[in-house]
């Protein structure tokens, strides 16, 4: 499906069905064992469904939501749900993740967020901290020298309510330099956050 949709709407640049295999599939797996044991998750810009749709097949989350501001993206996610027989537990929001933090039904109420080529870290803190809960954690995909980036992020982290955050490296052939960075978030997030777009850009972490 996704190299069948990927014709009419732009949803990965690997069109080789072994690449898709192992930088969609098995990179969309590697943190399984940071999340096998929670109950929801939000996976924030998940275009052609990676990482949500093979971490909501292998691990037995309760709920969760793909989100993707952009409508065409919105419709594969809900497509590709429904063929792979995952409807019951996995659903899909054609929203940025701005809007739903400002709704009480998600905002500080999910176990997990989880990001992947979607921003910088320090951008993914801001977005993600309003929609966990205290406790909650929030994994993204990098590669890479990324240590300007874990400075911005911490200082977001900091700001946003306060945790850790860690990176670790995959260890998978043919994903060397891929790292899953996890950060917890430990207190409240205070409602100014997310700030709008243009004042994230103005003033970045
Ligand atoms: N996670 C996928 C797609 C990455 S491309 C993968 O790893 O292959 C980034 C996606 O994030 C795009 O589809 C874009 O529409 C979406 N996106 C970017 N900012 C967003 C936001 N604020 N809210 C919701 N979706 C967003």
């Amino acid at each position: 499906m996704l190299v069948a949709w990927n014709a009419s709407i732009n949803l990965t640049a690997i069109r080789e069905p072994a690449e898709i295999a192992l930088r969609h599939v098995v990179d969309s797996l590697a943190a399984a064992a940071l999340l096998g044991d929670v109950g929801g998750m939000v996976d924030l810009g998940s275009g052609g469904g990676f990482p949500g749709i093979p971490l909501a097949a292998a691990l037995p989350i309760e709920r969760v939501a793909l989100v993707d501001s952009i409508g065409k993206k919105a419709a594969f996610l809900a497509a590709a749900v429904e063929v792979a027989g995952l409807s019951e537990r996995v659903g899909v929001a054609a929203a940025r993740a701005e809007q739903l933090a400002s709704e009480a039904r998600h905002r500080e109420r999910w176990p997990a967020v989880t990001a992947r080529a979607v921003g910088s870290l320090s951008e993914l803190v801001e977005l993600a901290f309003p929609l966990l809960a205290v406790g909650g954690r929030l994994v993204a995909w990098k590669r890479g020298d990324i240590a300007a980036e874990m400075l911005a992020a911490r200082r977001a982290v900091g700001a946003l309510g306060g945790g850790s955050i860690d990176e670790e490296a995959v260890h998978v052939t043919g994903l060397t330099g891929h790292l899953l960075v996890v950060a917890t978030k430990r207190g409240r997030t205070s409602a100014e956050f997310p700030r709008d777009p243009a004042v994230r850009r103005r003033e970045p972490w």
